[in-house]
């Protein structure tokens, strides 16, 4: 994929947690740096091409027309992705990605609550949310939608609630980023000053692996899991739920709660799963590992009967778990 970053651009509100400088050392390109780039390729086109790091559709017109063209012109058949925020899709935009062959929109959901969106300084509801993903699924648009854990006014069972609901609205692709509280961020002054207390990294893998096991439940997909923060912005990071390998150790812990929950003694898997049954911790568990070339599976359960089981362990143990929680 060839991503192309726009930091920022088209964005009206600047959210709490967000400084894409800050996050992704990235800047703005000008257009014939784009050119260049592009020429680079001999013709040659990538698989897909990314617009991100800013609201695509909340450019002005004239700019996204700008930057479709140019795209078109290059790489006439290469399918494109852009990401913008549910309050910046309209009939019109539709129409002009459609137009250009723009396929899958990354959609900045972050939560569905409107107090946890308020005091992030989103500048959208839920209802936008849904509006915008029902828009995008009956345009055929393939909706990845973001969420967030850990934001201000979060707790364990919103960030769960909120990936259940997108799954309901029929959302099957999933980028999940547990809150960091960034440089030049108002988030950062909020840290300062001790209102806001980001999540430790147990409290952000509790809530994540929880998420797996719902994304194994449903059949949905989580394709990112943590940030990526390039090696030179590291240095940018203030505080919060930070680990390069964030959605591996998650992953492993999702496969720790079944084997637990359920009292699990022997696993069968492909070889390609086997670093999830030795990796992060996942080594001293009791159980009999045995490679082979059937599906994984948990004594007689598939992958997703063991998650939807496990779930239903922990509602037990815990009950009905409120929303501050
Ligand atoms: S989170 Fe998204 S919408 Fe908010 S300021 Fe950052 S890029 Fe813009």
């Amino acid at each position: 994929m060839l991503t192309i970053f726009l930091p920022n651009a088209g964005c009206k509100y600047r959210c709490k947690f967000c400084n894409q400088y800050s996050m992704t050392g990235e800047k703005m390109p000008s257009l014939n740096y784009l050119k260049d780039y592009f020429n680079r390729f001999n013709n040659q086109s990538p698989k897909e091409i990314a617009f991100y790091g800013g609201t695509f559709t909340g450019l002005k017109l004239e700019t996204q027309l700008t930057y479709l063209k140019l795209v078109q012109s290059f790489f006439p058949n290469t399918p494109i992705r852009i990401s913008t925020r549910p309050d910046e899709i309209n009939d019109e935009n539709l129409k002009i990605l459609k137009q250009y062959n723009v396929k899958i929109v990354e959609l900045g959901i972050q939560s569905m609550y409107n107090d946890v969106l308020k005091a992030s300084g989103r500048g959208h509801s839920v209802e936008d949310n849904v509006n915008a993903i029902k828009k995008l699924l009956e345009n055929n648009f393939i909706v990845s939608a973001h969420l967030m854990v850990g934001l201000p006014k979060d707790s364990f069972s919103k960030d769960l609630n909120s990936f259940k609901e997108l799954i309901e609205l029929n959302v099957k692709l999933f980028r999940i980023h547990p809150t960091i509280v960034f440089k030049n961020t108002l988030l950062e002054n909020e840290y300062y000053s001790g209102t806001y207390v980001p999540l430790d990294i147990n409290e952000a893998l509790d809530i994540c692996s929880e998420q797996i096991l719902i994304s194994f439940a449903y059949n949905v997909k989580i394709i990112r899991l943590g940030y990526f923060v390039p090696e030179e912005q590291k240095k940018q990071i203030i505080a919060g739920p930070y680990h390069p390998s964030f959605g591996d150790i998650a992953k492993a812990k999702a496969i720790k709660k079944i084997i637990q929950r359920l009292k699990i003694k022997n696993v069968y898997f492909p070889k390609k799963y086997e670093s999830w049954f030795y990796a992060y911790g996942n080594k001293n568990l009791d159980i009999k590992r045995n490679i082979w070339d059937g599906n994984l599976k948990f004594e007689e359960f598939s992958l997703q009967e063991a998650s939807k089981l496990a779930l239903k362990e922990r509602k037990k143990k815990c009950g009905t778990i409120k929303n501050n929680q």
